[in-house]
C-alpha cells in the first residue's frame, strides 16, 4: 500500500490521480489531499477518500469546508505535507511556479516525488536535481512523453543514446496560418484536439510553450543536453516519446492519449499494474502522422532551446514570464501571438545570473513578473 500526498488534488491531474486511487484501493491510498481555491470539491474527495489532512494553498473561504478531516492552509502547511512520515508518494501538481516549494520541500525530505509540475524542473532544475542526490530522492515523471523516454530509455546504455524525442499534438492551431494566429480568442485556446487537461497548459500547447518547458524538463530529468532533445509533431498524440540508440534503433512508446497511464507508472514504475485506461487500438487509429515543428508560426519552441543553453536563472524568467503572459492573454490583454514575443523581451532584458541559488531564482522569478505586466509590445 502507498500513501500519496496529492498536492493538486482538485486540478486535471489530481482528478485522474484520484481516479487511478479510486480504481486500485488495495494499491493506493490518499493520505493528504492538497488544493489551491476549490475548497468544496476539496472537502467532496476528503469524504470520500478519507485522508489524514487536507490544504489549502490559496482559498479565501476555508470556513466552508465540510469534511470531517484536519484542514490547514497556507504554503508552510503544504510543505509539511510534502514531508510528513506517514507519506511514501508526493504527487506534484499543482500548476506553475506556485508548486516549486512544496516539491522542493518532498525532494528535501528524500521522498518517491510523482513529478507533473514541470515548472518547478524549469525554474530550478539543477537545483532539485542536485537536492535529491543529497537526499535520495526519487522523481519520476508524469508528463507523458518524459514517462515515454523514463520507459524507452531502458532500452540500452545511456552512453549509447544518439537523441531523444519529445512529441507534440501541434495544439488546436497546428494548421492555422500565421496571420490568423493574431486573433486567436482565449475561448479557442483553452480546447485541445485530443487531450483533455487544465486552463494554463492547454494554452501553452497551443503556443507550443508547453513543449519549450518540457525540451527543458526532460534535459534536467534525464541529464541531456540541448542537441540530444529533438521534437516532432504528431497529431493524433498516440506516441508520446522515443529514443534513438547510436546503430539507428528507435524506441517509443504508445498508449492512448489518457494521463492515467503515465500517473499511475510514476507511482509503481519500473513495476507495472493494469490501469483504468482504454486499450490501444492500432487498427482503429488508422494512421500515425509526423511532421516538423514550425518554428516560425511558433516560435515558443526556440525559447526553450535558448533557456536551456543559458541556463541558470534563465528558466525561472521564462516560466515566469510566461504565467504572467497566460494570464494577460486569458484576460484580453495582450494577444495570442504576442505571447512568445513578451517571453522573449522579458528573458533578453534580465539581469542573468549563470549559478543561482534559490533565492535568487525567486527573486528573479519576481522581477519577471513585474516586468511581463507592464510589457506593451
Ligand atoms: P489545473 O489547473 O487543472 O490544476 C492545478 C492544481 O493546482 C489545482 O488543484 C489547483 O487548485 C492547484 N493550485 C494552484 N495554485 C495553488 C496554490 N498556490 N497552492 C496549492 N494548490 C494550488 O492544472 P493541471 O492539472 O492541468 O496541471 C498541473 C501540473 O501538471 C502543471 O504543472 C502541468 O504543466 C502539469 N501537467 C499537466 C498535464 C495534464 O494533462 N493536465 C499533463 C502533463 C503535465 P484549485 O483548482 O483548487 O485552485
Amino acid at each position: 500500500m502507498k500513501r500519496l500526498a496529492i498536492l493538486g488534488s482538485t486540478g486535471s491531474i489530481g482528478r485522474s490521480c484520484l481516479d487511478v486511487v479510486r480504481a486500485s484501493p488495495d494499491r493506493f491510498a490518499a493520505a493528504a489531499l492538497v488544493a489551491g481555491r476549490s475548497v468544496d470539491e476539496l472537502a467532496a474527495q476528503c469524504r470520500e477518500f478519507r485522508p489524514a489532512v487536507a490544504a489549502v494553498g490559496a482559498c479565501e473561504s476555508p470556513e466552508s469546508f465540510d469534511a470531517d478531516c484536519p484542514l490547514e492552509a497556507g504554503d508552510a502547511a503544504i510543505d509539511a505535507i510534502a514531508q510528513r512520515d506517514d507519506v511514501d508518494i508526493v504527487v506534484a501538481a499543482i500548476v506553475g511556479a506556485a508548486g516549486l516549494r512544496s516539491t522542493i520541500a518532498a525532494v528535501e525530505a528524500g521522498k518517491h516525488v510523482a513529478l507533473a509540475n514541470k515548472e518547478a524542473m524549469v525554474v530550478a532544475g539543477p537545483l532539485v536535481q542536485t537536492i535529491a542526490a543529497r537526499t535520495g530522492a526519487i522523481i519520476r515523471p508524469v508528463d507523458s512523453e518524459h514517462s515515454a523516454l523514463l520507459q524507452a530509455l531502458e532500452s540500452g546504455p545511456r552512453e549509447r543514446v544518439r537523441r531523444v524525442i519529445l512529441t507534440a499534438s501541434g495544439g488546436r492551431f497546428r494548421e492555422w496560418p500565421r496571420d490568423r494566429l493574431a486573433d486567436v480568442t482565449p475561448q479557442e485556446a483553452s480546447e485541445h484536439p485530443t487531450w483533455n487537461m487544465g486552463p494554463k497548459i492547454t494554452v501553452d500547447s497551443g503556443t507550443l510553450m508547453n513543449k519549450a518547458l518540457e525540451v527543458i524538463e526532460a534535459a534536467y530529468l534525464f541529464d541531456l543536453p540541448p542537441e540530444k532533445i529533438d521534437v516532432v509533431v504528431h497529431p493524433q498524440s498516440i506516441v508520446h516519446g522515443l529514443v534513438e540508440f547510436v546503430d539507428g534503433s528507435v524506441i517509443a512508446q504508445l498508449s492512448p492519449p489518457d494521463m492515467k497511464l503515465p500517473i499511475q507508472l510514476a507511482l509503481t514504475w519500473p513495476d507495472r499494474l493494469p490501469a483504468p485506461t482504454e486499450r490501444l487500438d492500432l487498427a482503429a487509429i488508422g494512421r500515425l502522422d509526423f511532421e516538423p515543428p514550425d518554428t516560425e508560426r511558433f516560435p515558443a519552441l526556440r525559447l526553450g532551446y535558448d533557456v536551456l543553453r543559458a541556463g541558470g536563472t534563465a528558466g525561472a524568467v521564462l516560466n515566469a514570464a510566461n504565467e504572467v503572459a497566460v494570464e494577460r492573454f486569458v484576460a484580453g490583454g495582450i494577444s495570442f501571438v504576442q505571447i512568445p514575443e513578451l517571453c522573449r523581451a522579458v528573458l533578453e532584458g534580465h539581469d542573468h545570473d549563470p549559478s543561482p541559488d534559490l533565492a535568487a531564482l525567486q527573486e528573479q522569478d519576481r522581477r519577471a513578473r513585474q516586468e511581463a505586466s507592464r510589457w506593451t509590445g
